[in-house]
C-alpha cells in the first residue's frame, strides 16, 4: 500500500463541460412541460427540474443559494423572500443556471449581489448570462424594443429589474440613454 497525496479541493471545470446546457434548451424543456414561458414561470421551471424551492427571509445582500443534499442527492434552492419579486425571479434563473451548467461538478452555490461582484469568476458570469438569456430571450427582447425602448417598460414586460434590462441590452449590443 502506498500513500497517495490528496489533491487540494478546487473547483475545476472539467473539459467535458465546455458544452453547456443552453438557455434555449431549458426554454424548450419548459414549453414541453407546459410551463408558462411569456414571461417565464421560473418557480414552476425549477420544480420541473427537480429542485426543491424555498422562499425565506435572508439577511443583508443574500440573494439565494443552491445546494445538493449530500445524503439524498436532492437539490434545494433557497430564495430571499425579502427581495423584490423581479429580483427573486433573477435569483431563481441564476440558480437554475448553476444547476444545469455547473451542478455536475459543484454542489453548493451561495449568492449575494449578482451585479456587484457576480462576474468576478467564470461560473458566476455564466450563471448571470444564463439567467438574462432565460428571462429575456434575444428574439423576444428585440421584438419588444420595437414596442418600447424605455427601460421601465421593458422591465415591466419581462418581470425583471431595470438593472437586469440594462445588462441584457448591453449584452445584445444596444446602447443609448433611453435604455
Ligand atoms: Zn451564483
Amino acid at each position: 500500500m502506498a500513500f497517495i497525496k490528496k489533491k487540494p479541493k478546487v473547483v475545476k471545470i472539467p473539459a467535458s463541460f465546455e458544452k453547456l446546457v443552453t438557455s434555449e434548451d431549458v426554454l424548450k424543456f419548459a414549453a414541453k412541460k407546459g410551463i408558462e414561458v411569456d414571461p417565464l414561470d421560473v418557480s414552476e421551471l425549477s420544480v420541473a427540474l427537480g429542485i426543491k424551492t424555498y422562499f425565506e427571509p435572508m439577511e443583508g445582500d443574500n440573494s439565494g443559494s443552491l445546494k445538493k443534499d449530500k445524503k439524498t442527492g436532492e437539490w434545494q434552492m433557497t430564495v430571499n423572500s425579502l427581495h423584490h419579486p423581479h429580483r427573486q425571479r433573477f435569483t431563481i434563473a441564476h440558480e437554475i443556471g448553476h444547476h444545469v451548467q455547473h451542478g455536475a461538478f459543484k454542489d453548493e452555490f451561495i449568492d449575494t449581489n449578482f451585479f456587484r461582484n457576480g462576474d468576478s469568476n467564470r461560473i458566476e458570469a455564466e450563471a448571470n448570462k444564463f439567467a438574462a438569456e432565460l428571462l429575456m430571450p434575444k428574439d423576444k427582447f428585440d421584438a419588444y424594443l420595437e414596442v418600447s425602448s424605455k427601460t421601465e417598460d421593458v422591465a415591466a414586460h419581462f418581470h425583471v429589474s431595470s438593472m437586469a434590462v440594462r445588462i441584457r441590452a448591453k449584452q445584445l449590443g444596444y446602447e443609448g440613454h433611453n435604455l
